[in-house]
């Protein structure tokens, strides 16, 4: 689905990606891995639009999409979640999920004039819609909940369940389990195995949690000093001497 091709960023002179080449299978959960500052997430800004690469190409089905705003990818179906800004936190997590863009046709003068049934409707549609994301999520007690007040853990639900309210098709998940507990974790975990499953999306994460990683991702990409230094099942990359050494280097 995504090929990424000798992909450069630079910062000044530093080679925060360098030349970094990757694919990301079609229907995987392919798994992001590597010490500190490896420009793990450099490259997901860039796959996602958020940086322009120094040089380089990615592709998505054999499409040059080098440097597409996101909105575009959006529309594309390539997404990567994003922490709940802040103006969003005084909204509910129902409101917040029936906030995203892309999930409702938009007022236009046609639609204010003529339409007023029909945005009923939609409306109306986005809100089940909405409620069935939180039921997946096994968060529907949260409905009314301010976004603000969730935990860590929860918000990194909520974040997930954005993606499901447009059609995805890749999702990039950078450290969705950063400092959430084990039982949420497992919930995070088993949202990703049904939508992988259940709904066809693949997901590119990135992860220091090598049994989170383990568990869900195959294959799972080893990245260090800008560049992609293994590909492999979690045994393969743990048993590599290079990985081993990059991450004692650090
Ligand atoms: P990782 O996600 O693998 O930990 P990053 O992609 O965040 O690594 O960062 C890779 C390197 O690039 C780091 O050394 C970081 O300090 C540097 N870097 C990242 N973003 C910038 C930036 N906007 N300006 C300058 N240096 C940056
Ligand atoms: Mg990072």
């Amino acid at each position: 689905m995504i090929r990424v091709d000798t992909l450069h960023r630079h910062f000044g002179g530093f080679r925060a990606v360098d030349g970094a080449s990757l694919e990301i299978a079609t229907g995987s959960i392919t798994g992001l891995v590597g010490p500190n500052g490896a420009g793990k997430s450099t490259l997901f800004n860039v796959i996602a639009g958020a940086l322009p690469p120094t040089s380089g190409h990615v592709y998505m089905d054999g499409e040059d999409i080098t440097g597409l705003p996101p909105h575009e990818l959006f529309h594309r179906g390539l997404l990567r979640t994003f922490q709940i800004a802040h103006e969003f936190s005084s909204m509910s997590c129902r409101e917040n999920l029936m906030m995203v863009p892309g999930s409702q046709s938009g007022e236009t003068l046609w639609n204010a004039w003529f339409g007023r049934g029909r945005i009923a409707e939609e409306e109306a549609s986005l809100l089940r819609k909405a409620d069935e994301v939180l039921d997946f999520l096994t968060i529907s007690h949260l409905k009314d909940e301010k976004a603000g007040n969730l935990s860590g853990g929860q918000k990194k639900l909520l974040e997930l369940g954005r993606t499901m309210m447009v059609e995805a098709k890749i999702v990039f998940l950078d450290e969705v389990g950063a400092g959430v507990n084990r039982t949420l974790l497992n919930t995070i975990g088993d949202a990703i195995k049904r939508l992988n499953e259940e709904r066809g999306y693949t997901f590119c994460m990135i992860e220091h949690d090598m049994d989170f990683i383990g568990r869900l991702c195959d294959p799972v990409i080893v990245m260090a000093e800008g560049r992609v230094l293994a590909k492999g099942t979690i045994d393969e990359i743990k048993s590599n001497e290079e990985v081993v050494e990059a991450y004692l280097g650090t």
